[in-house]
């Protein structure tokens, strides 16, 4: 439970609802800032303008995946005013409160460090990227159905990166029944590969892979789908790069050459985003729980 903690939340999308219905299930005092137009009340929250002397005894300030832009400006997609931090609301907050963000820009870590206050960017803990991995390889396999008029079963699939969202993605695409070839750097992932029954080859010999692929998933965030690499590939063939943006691939080259190519950023809350708040909330709730309990027992 979390009785007697006050999270406050600014900002967010579809997503930020099951966290703030989890935190109400659990007894939490809860403060929405920039949730003017959210429709649905939540009883037992409050909303509330964004100002100092609400944040004076927040022990969980929680921002959108996206956290806040370099100048501080949080995205709501329930409020049309702008909602900006400033250096002062930071320094409102009591140093006890932990700041709970997706991803975390410079300006945020700066303020937590400026200010000595708790920092946790939740899309680099391995648990919740692996949890995620789920809609977001589902969320490539609705690409792919969308953007070929081959099926996905027998179809001749590479992936690159054997990382989180790499190794569900490939094991997934087996079982579809595609021919999967996994490209990775390291030896470990090579030999992962050739365990799972797929085919594993060394990144670097990427360009002598691809003639024949029908369908690309990129992983690495990295620029790896070159124009050197796209010239070998099939004019049929579908590029989807999940990489964080900008991607791995030179999407003017595949563009010239007539080749399909997508970025497909964010599909967890663009596919199922209930799954990703619930996500979210289940590893949001436990830890707040914790940075609580630890707090206590310092004292
Ligand atoms: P990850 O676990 O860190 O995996 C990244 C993979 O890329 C690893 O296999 C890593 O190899 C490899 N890699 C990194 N840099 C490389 C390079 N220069 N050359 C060759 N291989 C390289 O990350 P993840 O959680 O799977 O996420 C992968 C990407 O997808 C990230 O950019 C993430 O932000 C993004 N993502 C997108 C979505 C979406 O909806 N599109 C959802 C989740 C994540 P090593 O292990 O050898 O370093």
């Amino acid at each position: 439970m979390l009785t007697g903690i006050h999270a406050a939340f600014i900002g967010g999308d579809a997503r930020q609802l099951e966290v703030i219905k989890k935190f109400i299930e659990l007894d939490a005092t809860v403060t929405l800032i920039g949730f003017d137009n959210l429709e649905s009340s939540f009883t037992g929250a409050v909303k509330r303008p964004l100002s100092f002397d609400v944040l004076h005894d927040v022990d969980a300030l929680i921002l959108p995946v996206v956290g806040s832009d370099e100048q501080g400006y949080v995205e709501s997609i329930f409020c049309s005013k702008p909602i900006q931090l400033l250096e002062s609301h930071f320094a409102a907050l009591p140093s006890t409160c932990c700041i709970y963000t997706g991803i975390a820009r410079s300006f945020l870590k700066k303020q937590a460090e400026n200010y000595s206050i708790g920092l946790q960017e939740l899309m680099n803990r391995d648990d919740v990227a692996i949890y995620n991995s789920v809609p977001t390889v589902e969320g490539a396999l609705m690409m792919a159905i969308q953007n070929t008029d081959i099926t996905i079963h027998s179809s001749a699939s590479a992936v690159l990166g054997l990382g989180r969202v790499g190794l569900s993605l490939a094991r997934t695409l087996a079982a579809l029944g595609a021919h999967v070839r996994v490209g990775a750097r390291n030896s470990a992932d090579l030999a992962r590969i050739f365990e799972m029954g797929l085919t594993p080859f060394p990144i670097e010999e990427l360009s002598q892979q691809i003639d024949d692929v029908d369908i690309i998933f990129n992983t690495i965030p990295a620029q790896i789908i070159t124009a050197r690499i796209i010239a070998n590939m099939k004019h049929s063939a579908l590029i989807i790069d999940l990489a964080s943006k900008p991607g791995g691939t030179d999407f003017r080259y595949a563009e010239k050459r007539g080749i399909k190519a997508i970025l497909a950023p964010s599909l967890p809350g663009i596919v199922a985003p209930k799954t990703a708040g619930q996500i979210m909330a289940n590893t949001l709730s436990r830890l707040v729980f914790e940075h609580t309990e630890n707090r206590r027992g310092k004292k």
